[in-house]
């Protein structure tokens, strides 16, 4: 009675706030001065201003109607719950399905309209190049263009110059990559090292020589091995500008596979180790290499203060028409940037390759006799039967001429009268010969072309900052300004093609395996920043740092500079050699074992109860992980956790920003267990059988599977008893379905196994969002019927396999050749189905002879409850030129249009153009894609980058692994033949639109929902189980750890808290960088119940008092990686972020 008493009271005090904050919200709205300054003296204005206001009204009242509704229905769960069982005990109704009652605590999620606008858009500005619609437009042909094969001739008078001299940048460069035919370490020792050596003499030689340099992770490595005094030596080299480094990111990037956590990461381990070692801060970035480009890039590149960025691989027709309309150099901006804020001057280069015989002019054939590594003696030549020639008194007016020819050709195409020309390869530069014979044949060149004042040429060498600041001030802007008459452009580079119609679309998935390492050490990696930070943090509060096991943060480094190296283009696109990809792969796997053992070091000491008993010690440690990987090609085991007589404690870790209801699920010995919460309260558990295959259960281990309600990024306990508690152990049931294959199934008196041996009819799993319907032949999806509807949504998904020409060229590690539309996969023997059913989640397995797919429906309120679970475990091992894809059909009017993420960072709208040839419709998904009409959206979330399309309409479709028999002749020389079992895991979420409309349905940018935000990260960021390691009968007191004080408003993610390094490289400094991201989302789809607790707030977060126990003790926003400070430091702790961005802050904590 007393409680019921408590809740009535709660459940009027927030009915009262919520009356009260409508009147606000209605007063605001009639009194918000900003609001009438649109009005003006027309009656037309006026009117259309009293609409708008009208409108919002509504909006507002309709907002505040549900929201009071929310509560209502809390309430009533509340006072329902007050006298009814205790929480989270789930019945069996009559029918025989499962049922969770509601939990006696209300859910409250409320957005307010101000934060809907931004998805709405209408405020952003038009750009003149829209790349969606420069698609579109293009015929893509691919006729002839002479010399220049995928161009067109290019006219000019020598008179062209003469009132404004050609001035011409040739830029030496080197391209290393970190890893492709030889690992990263072999590639140093054999090449970069002679490179970087002789480099420091070269350079020296003559104060106009200059060299262009990117990859930040083989200058580390060489300044490791170099002295003091060449070091100086190189210090002033960068000092005087003769030395560049471009970029600075640990690596030259994938832009279609990578995370945008990881190029961030690499970006800042990168520019932090320029500052510190070479005291440089970049600022341009050079991408020659990578196979498309990301509109991601730009954004990142400008938020680190870089002015000007070039970018090479884009598909040859584009590059065509932008030669043809001087649009080669642009300002390129953020699809959603509605102020210009994102922009950033980028030069794309014209021609089909960065090598020497493509980056002096059109014509390959002359160009390649100006690369003076190729002079007759040498290891190579040119493929034009012309070799160069060395440069002597005789023939340079002739030789010089000849290029002349061809810098005006290229400067034609171009809107400024300076020319840019790259001259460099893969591993240049390596020998001193090499630099002499570039350096002196080209100083006589420019010498000669400079002493003619008649030919209007200036010519030197330059860096690529040198050619910006040149154009920059040509044009007379300030560095990073839009010189006047350049156009505007937004969108992306993806998909590349660079000849014929060989579509670099294969690399999207080549090498699945790796893509999914990649994003469990992603996640494993920020988790242990965010924990080693806190915990550093929480000893320095309590004065016991130095009992902390500081040497974690070399640990940290390594993981850090590994992933990054991972973001290679040739190492995360899975298009190095095989041998190589075990170095990434033991590099991986060293840096997972290592992050946990940081994030175990760190838990243990955030979740002692009494810190005066902490203790390090390296050889017992307190906590373990869950899970082991015995090699690097292998999946996860889960341990095994053994309860004996005494009890048995377990940590759990949300890395998730906010608070989270999840499913835990640990294996144990034995089934006589009782699981209670940290205050002792027993939960009631799922309990279910352990299968090694289809029909065999793994004797003497059990799943125990726990609902646990934990808190942003904190820790919670579990106590793990001996013991049986009848009324909480609730057994699943299991069906297995044979269709006539002749298997013996296991046995158990606790599992009573139903089987059944002929073919079944489809069966449903259902929870209290929605019942899902599959096929009873194949196991697979068919349709959902969402709770509150009538109507059956189609849902049909099906695997299929494509295969490869019979013509010369093949699908490869890059490419995507297939010989036509897919197949249907058709399995040799019927599949074997096995249906768990359970009070908090059931599952489907659907065993194939190259896949099992588990689709499993959690029976939670919230998040986990409104998506489906889907992994696909696949091993084409014995497949021959196939690739296999996963379908999803569905009844939805997409019509041509889907969407697809970049980076997980931002969402890039897609047509399917019947124009290109299929291979070409494939696109990226680091994260999600998804399709949809006026009524619904259906979004794929993905947990590895892998290539999709929608092929027709209504479709999905997701490539899952490829296995490749002959190399695609782009330098690899290998096929894709080392697949591993791997499993592909997804989300897929069926989302009602509410106010969807065509017209904002057509424009060139879209939002996922912030349930679909959510869904991602819970796939993303899973709950990590920390078993403590040995028995603890009557141990030290284990409390959980509640890091944030209020929690993070729902669109507000902590993408990093980065403790930043000593002056001492292998200790932690007293600072750390907390990076924001504020997400993007659409209003426009159903948010009703969704089970989590957050609000928006405008961009606004109050940081002083986030961290519980913790002050803020400083508090400098700073530019992405740290490199430039904004403004003065802040007395205020009160931060703001706008929509989409991201933003970096140098603090204190303690
Ligand atoms: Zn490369």
């Amino acid at each position: 009675m007393k409680l019921k008493k408590q809740v009535t009271v709660c459940g009027a005090a927030i009915f009262c706030v919520a009356v009260f904050s409508l009147y606000l919200m209605l007063d605001r709205v009639q009194h918000d001065p900003t609001r009438h300054q649109n009005g003006g003296n027309f009656p037309r204005s006026q009117i259309s201003v009293l609409q708008n206001r009208i409108e919002q009204l509504e909006q507002l009242l309709e907002e505040n109607h549900e929201i009071i509704s929310h509560i209502k229905d809390s309430v009533l769960e509340l006072t329902a719950n007050a006298d009814g069982p205790p929480a989270l005990l789930p019945y069996h109704t009559p029918n025989g399905s499962w049922v969770v009652p509601p939990e006696p605590r209300p859910s409250f999620f409320s957005i307010s309209p101000q934060d809907c606008q931004f998805a709405l858009g209408g405020q952003g500005q038009k750009t003149e190049l829209q790349m969606l619609t420069v698609s579109e437009e293009l015929p893509f042909d691919n006729v002839d263009g002479g010399v220049w094969k995928q161009g067109f001739d290019i006219p000019y008078s020598p008179h062209d110059w003469d009132s404004e001299n050609l001035q011409v940048f040739v830029v030496p460069h080197s391209h290393n990559d970190p890893g492709w035919i030889k690992t990263f370490d072999k590639y140093y020792t054999e090449q970069t090292q002679h490179i970087l050596n002789s480099m420091v003499p070269k350079l020296q030689e003559d104060p106009r020589r200059r060299f262009l340099w990117a990859e930040v992770s083989f200058f580390a490595k060489w300044w490791e091995n170099i002295n003091a005094q060449k070091r100086a030596a190189v210090r002033r080299l960068v000092g005087n500008g003769q030395l560049e480094i471009a970029t600075g990111g640990w690596v030259m990037p994938d832009e279609a596979n990578s995370h945008y956590f990881a190029l961030i990461d690499q970006l800042i381990e990168g520019h932090q180790w320029l500052e510190k070692n070479l005291g440089v801060t970049p600022r341009s970035g050079w991408a020659v290499d990578p196979f498309g480009h990301s509109s991601t890039m730009p954004y990142l590149l400008r938020r680190s203060n870089l002015t000007g960025m070039l970018i090479q691989r884009v598909h040859y027709a584009v590059k065509k028409h932008f030669a043809a309309t001087h649009s080669l150099e642009f300002m390129w901006r953020q699809t959603w940037d509605p102020d210009a804020s994102t922009d950033i001057f980028c030069h794309m280069m014209p021609f089909y390759s960065y090598d020497v015989p493509h980056t002096c002019g059109p014509d390959p054939k002359i160009c390649c006799q100006f690369d003076f590594k190729r002079l007759p003696g040498g290891r190579i030549n040119c493929p034009w039967k012309v070799p160069p020639r060395a440069i002597t008194e005789t023939n340079v007016a002739e030789r010089a001429a000849l290029l002349l020819d061809q810098y005006r050709k290229k400067s034609k195409l171009f809107r400024s009268n300076v020319l840019l020309v790259p001259l460099g390869d893969d591993f240049r530069y390596d020998k001193p010969q090499e630099w002499d014979a570039q350096f002196f044949n080209y100083q006589r060149l420019f010498d000669f072309l400079n002493s003619q004042p008649d030919l209007h040429v200036q010519a030197q060498f330059g860096t690529l900052s040198d050619y910006f600041d040149a154009l920059y001030k040509k044009t007379g802007v300030e560095p990073g300004v839009q010189p006047p008459g350049f156009p505007v452009l937004s969108g992306d580079f993806f998909s590349y093609a660079d000849r014929e119609d060989h579509y670099w679309t294969g690399y999207y998935t080549s090498r699945p395996f790796y893509k999914s390492l990649d994003r469990v050490l992603e996640a494993h990696l920020r988790g242990a920043e965010i924990l080693f930070s806190l915990a550093l943090a929480h000893t320095r509060h309590s004065g016991l740092t130095n009992q902390y096991p500081l040497s974690d943060y070399t640990l940290l480094t390594d993981a850090r500079r590994n992933l990054g190296l991972f973001q290679h283009h040739d190492a995360i696109t899975g298009t190095a050699k095989e041998a190589v990809v075990v170095d990434y792969g033991v590099r991986l796997l060293r840096s997972l074992v290592s992050l946990k053992q940081v994030i175990t070091n760190a838990a243990h000491y955030l979740v002692l109860g009494d810190k005066g008993t902490y203790q390090f010690d390296p050889n017992t440690p307190f906590l373990s992980m869950d899970d082991t990987r015995l090699t690097q090609d292998a999946l996860p085991e889960q341990t095994v956790i053994r309860i004996d007589s005494s009890p048995r404690f377990v940590v759990l870790f949300n890395p998730l920003d906010q608070e989270r209801l999840s499913v835990v699920s640990l294996l144990i010995n034995s089934p006589r267990i009782r699981v209670l919460s940290e205050e002792g309260q027993p939960l009631a558990v799922q309990l279910s059988a352990h299968w090694s295959s289809a029909t065999d259960i793994v004797p003497d281990v059990y799943q125990v599977s726990v609902p646990a309600r934990l808190p942003a990024l904190g820790l919670s306990i579990l106590q793990l008893h001996p013991g049986l508690d009848g009324r909480r152990t609730l057994p699943s049931s299991v069906r297995i379905h044979l269709h006539g294959r002749q298997l013996s199934v296991s046995k158990h008196e606790i599992f009573p196994v139903r089987v059944d041996e002929a073919g079944s009819s489809d069966f449903a799993l259902s929870n209290r969002y929605m019942q899902v319907w599959f096929s009873g032949q194949t196991g697979l999806l068919k349709s959902v019927k969402r709770a509150d509807e009538a109507q059956e949504h189609r849902l049909n998904t099906e695997f299929l396999i494509y295969g490869t020409r019979t013509s010369k060229d093949k699908s490869g590690a890059y490419l995507f050749l297939p010989d036509g539309e897919a197949k249907p996969y058709v399995p040799k023997e019927p599949p074997v189905l096995r249906v768990t059913e359970g009070p908090f989640f059931s599952e489907v397995v659907a065993y194939y002879q190259h896949m099992q797919q588990v689709v499993r429906l959690y029976n939670l309120p919230g998040v986990e409850g409104l998506s489906l679970d889907i992994s696909s475990l696949v091993d084409i091992r014995d497949h021959v030129n196939k690739e296999l894809a996963l379908r999803i059909q569905t009844d939805i009017e997409s019509e041509g249009t889907f969407f697809t993420d970049l980076n997980g960072f931002q969402i890039q709208p897609r047509r399917y153009l019947k124009k290109l040839p299929l291979q070409a419709n494939f696109y990226p998904m680091p994260a999600m894609a998804y399709i949809q009409d006026s009524q619904s959206r259906l979004t794929l979330h993905t947990a590895q980058a892998l290539g999709v399309s929608s092929l027709n309409n209504g479709q999905l479709e997701v490539i899952l692994d490829r296995r490749l028999m002959q190399d695609d002749n782009r330098g690899l020389g290998q096929g894709l033949k080392d697949n591993k079992r791997t499993c592909n895991r997804f989300r897929l979420l069926l989302e009602r639109r509410t106010t969807a409309n065509k017209v904002q349905d057509g424009r060139p940018t879209s939002f996922p929902s912030l349930l679909s935000h959510l869904t991602s990260m819970h796939l993303n960021t899973p709950v990590m189980a920390l078993p403590v390691a040995r028995e603890q009968p009557g141990g030290p007191t284990l409390r959980s750890f509640q890091p944030l004080a209020s929690s993070l408003p729902c669109d507000i993610h902590l993408l990093n808290l980065r403790t930043l390094q000593a002056e001492d490289d292998k200790l932690p400094s007293s600072e750390t960088a907390l990076i924001l991201h504020r997400k993007g989302f659409d209003c426009g789809l159903e948010a009703k119940n969704l089970g989590f607790n957050c609000t928006t707030s405008q961009g606004k977060v109050a940081l002083g008092s986030l961290f519980q126990g913790l002050n803020v003790g400083f508090l400098q926003p700073t530019s992405l990686t740290l490199l430039y400070a904004l403004g003065s430091p802040s007395n205020s702790m009160d931060i703001h972020l706008e929509p989409m961005e991201i933003s970096t802050f140098r603090l204190h904590l303690g």
